[in-house]
C-alpha cells in the first residue's frame, strides 16, 4: 500500500496540512481541482488594483497563524481597531477606546444602542478575551441570538450591530447560529487585529505554496470520486493513499464523502470600485450598515490600509452585498411583491449610504458570477444579474 497521503484541495487548509506533513517528513500530494492553488483566498490584479476574493482580512488573533506563516514578510497593514456604523444617516465610531481615546465619546454614545449595551459588550470582549479557544468551544451552546438577548443586549443593539458583524463574518443574517462561533469570533477581532498583507491577501497562499515543493501540487486535478483507499481524478488516473484528507469547500466535501449534511449561507457579492475621491473618515474603519437593511452589509476602503491595493492617486472601494437581503426586500410586499422575482426593477435606496460622496467612480470587478456596472458622479448605480432573468438596478441616490 501507498505510504502517500494524498490532500484534496489546494485551499490555504489542504496547503498547511501539506506543510505540516512535510515537517513529519510524511510523502503527500495535493490535488487540486482549479488551475491555481488557493481556494477562496485569491487576489486578482486588475489594472493595477488589487482585488482581494471576498473581501476577505486577516485577523492576527487566529491561534494558528504564526505556526504556518511568515508575518513579517507579508509585510501586514493593520486596519484599525474598531467599526464605523452606519446608523440614521451619520457614521458613528466605535472603537477600542484604549487605542482610540479621541473616539471614547462616540463609542460610550453609540446611538444604535444603550450605554448599557457598550458597558455589556466591553464585558464580554473581556470575559472571552480572557478565556483560551478550547474553553470557548467546550461552554453550553445555544443560538447566537438567545445569547445575545440573555446577556441583556436591547434589540436596536443586536440589530444594527451584531447583525452586520456576525452576517459579514458568517454569511448569516439570522443570528441562528452557535453563541460559540460568537464568542470566537469576538474573540478573534477583540483579541487581535484585522490585516491585509501588502500586496493582497493571495499573498498567504503563495506564501504557503513557496515553502512546498512545487511537485507535490497538482493543479486541474478535480477529485471525482474516492473509493477506500484510492482517489478518481476527472482524468480517470486512480491515486492510491495510506490517507486521504478532504480539504475542500463544504459542498464538496458533502459530494466526496456521501454526507448529507450540508450547513446553509446566504451568498455574498463583492463589489469593487475605483474613485479619486477619499472618503471623510479620520481613520479607514471598516464600516457597518446599521440602519435598515439595505443592499450594503459592510463598506471598506482596502487601499487606505495597503496603498499597494490601487494605483496612486486612486481610492479602492469594497462594497459587500448580501444577495438574500437585496431578494428579501425586493419580493416583500412592501417594495414590489413576488412580481419582483421576473423582469427588471428600478430600485431606490434612500439614502442607504448618503452622507458618502462618491463620484469618478469606475466598476472595476465582480466576483462571484454576477454582472455588475457602475455608473457615477454622486450617484451609484449598481446592476446585478442574479441566476434567472433578474436584473436588479440599484440607485443609491443622496449622496
Ligand atoms: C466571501 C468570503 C469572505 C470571507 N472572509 C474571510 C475573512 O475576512 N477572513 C477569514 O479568515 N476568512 C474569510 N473567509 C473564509 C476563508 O476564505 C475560508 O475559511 C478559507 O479560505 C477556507 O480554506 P479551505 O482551504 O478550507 O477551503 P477553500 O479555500 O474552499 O479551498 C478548497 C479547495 O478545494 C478545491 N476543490 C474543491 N473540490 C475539489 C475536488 N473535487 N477535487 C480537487 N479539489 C477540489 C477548490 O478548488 C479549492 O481550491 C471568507 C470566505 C468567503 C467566501
Amino acid at each position: 500500500m501507498s505510504e502517500r497521503v494524498v490532500i484534496i484541495g489546494a485551499g490555504v487548509a489542504g496547503l498547511a496540512c501539506a506543510r505540516m506533513l512535510q515537517d513529519h517528513n510524511r510523502e503527500c500530494v495535493v490535488v487540486e481541482a482549479s488551475e491555481r492553488p488557493g481556494g477562496r483566498v485569491q487576489t486578482d490584479v486588475v489594472d493595477g488594483y488589487r482585488l482581494d476574493h471576498g473581501f476577505q482580512v486577516l485577523q492576527t488573533g487566529y491561534p494558528e497563524l504564526t505556526a504556518f506563516l511568515d508575518l513579517d514578510a507579508l509585510r501586514l497593514r493593520s486596519f484599525p481597531s474598531g467599526v464605523s456604523v452606519r446608523y440614521n444617516n451619520t457614521f458613528n465610531t466605535f472603537a477600542d477606546p484604549r487605542k482610540y481615546p479621541v473616539n471614547i465619546g462616540s463609542t460610550i454614545k453609540a446611538p444604535f444602542g444603550t450605554l448599557i449595551d457598550t458597558f455589556r459588550l466591553l464585558k464580554l470582549v473581556r470575559r472571552v478575551t480572557s478565556l483560551a479557544f478550547e474553553e470557548l468551544f467546550e461552554e453550553q451552546e445555544e443560538p447566537a441570538i438567545d445569547y445575545l438577548q440573555r446577556l441583556g443586549f436591547s434589540e436596536r443593539f443586536i440589530n444594527n450591530f451584531f447583525l452586520p458583524f456576525f452576517a459579514g463574518a458568517c454569511l448569516e443574517r439570522k443570528l441562528t447560529a452557535s453563541s460559540r462561533v460568537l464568542n470566537y469570533l469576538i474573540r478573534v477581532f477583540a483579541g487581535g487585529d484585522a490585516m491585509l498583507p501588502e500586496l493582497g491577501m493571495g499573498e498567504i497562499p503563495q506564501q504557503l505554496v513557496a515553502t512546498l515543493p512545487p511537485e507535490i501540487i497538482r493543479c486541474n486535478s478535480r477529485v471525482v470520486k474516492i473509493i477506500g483507499s484510492t482517489v478518481t481524478l476527472e482524468s480517470g488516473e486512480v491515486l492510491e493513499a495510506s490517507k486521504i484528507v478532504v480539504a475542500t469547500d463544504e459542498r464538496s466535501a458533502a459530494q466526496l464523502v456521501k454526507s448529507t449534511k450540508m450547513r446553509k449561507s446566504i451568498g455574498e457579492t463583492c463589489l469593487y470600485f475605483s474613485t479619486e475621491w477619499i472618503p471623510p473618515h479620520q481613520n479607514p474603519f471598516l464600516i457597518l450598515n446599521g440602519d435598515e437593511p439595505g443592499p450594503i452589509n459592510n463598506l471598506a476602503f482596502p487601499s487606505l490600509i495597503s496603498s499597494r491595493y490601487a494605483p496612486a492617486g486612486r481610492t479602492l472601494v469594497a462594497a459587500i452585498v448580501l444577495d438574500a437581503e437585496i431578494r428579501k426586500v425586493m419580493t416583500s410586499n412592501a417594495w414590489y411583491g413576488t412580481n419582483a422575482k421576473t423582469g427588471t426593477v428600478m430600485w431606490l435606496i434612500p439614502g442607504s449610504i448618503s452622507g458618502v460622496i462618491i463620484s469618478n467612480m469606475h466598476f472595476l470587478s465582480k466576483l462571484r458570477q454576477r454582472t455588475v456596472l457602475i455608473k457615477i458622479r454622486n450617484t451609484l448605480m449598481i446592476t446585478c444579474r442574479f441566476v434567472g432573468n433578474i436584473s436588479v438596478f440599484l440607485v443609491c441616490n443622496g449622496l
